[in-house]
């Protein structure tokens, strides 16, 4: 497996160096909008220290990033009146991971309606705003 890599889309995002539609934030994690969305209101959640993926991670980080996990669902899912929440982590390009910077997704699903495709199409970024402000205001 290769080194964690500081230059990855994430890392800058995380320094600020390139912007996101942020959900919310704490000294151990960052939520914000998937730019290339699956449904309504998927968003990512990251630890901030630095890892490639699960496989690499300090699992110091796991309770934080599941706890903004468990916050991202439960707002998400009031916000967008979702029927289920799907969380999506995935390991190495193998496994369908293309950023390569720890992440989790999740991910609002309604009865019958199909997920789009993995990093396909681009969303609009006053539409992305308008969610994370929605999930926001979920927020406990
Ligand atoms: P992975 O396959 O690594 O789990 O997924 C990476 C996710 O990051 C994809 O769902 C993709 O749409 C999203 N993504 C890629 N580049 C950017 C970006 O610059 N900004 C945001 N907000 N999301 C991104």
């Amino acid at each position: 497996m290769s080194a964690y890599d500081p230059q990855n889309i994430f890392a800058k995002i995380l320094r600020g160096e390139i912007p996101c539609h942020k959900i919310c934030e704490d000294d151990y994690t960052l939520a914000f909008m998937d730019i290339m969305p699956q449904t309504e209101g998927h968003s990512l959640v990251l630890p901030k220290t630095g890892s490639r993926n699960l496989l690499d991670a300090d699992p110091k980080v796991f309770t934080p990033l599941m706890t903004t996990v468990q916050r991202i669902a439960l707002a998400s899912q009031k916000a967008f009146n979702a029927d289920g929440i799907l969380i999506m982590q995935f390991n190495e390009p193998a496994a369908g991971q293309t950023v390569f910077h720890l992440h989790v997704h999740v991910i609002p699903r309604k009865q019958g309606v199909t997920l789009k495709s993995h990093g396909r199409e681009t969303a609009d970024h006053a539409v992305l705003a308008k969610y994370a402000e929605m999930i926001r205001a979920e927020l406990q």
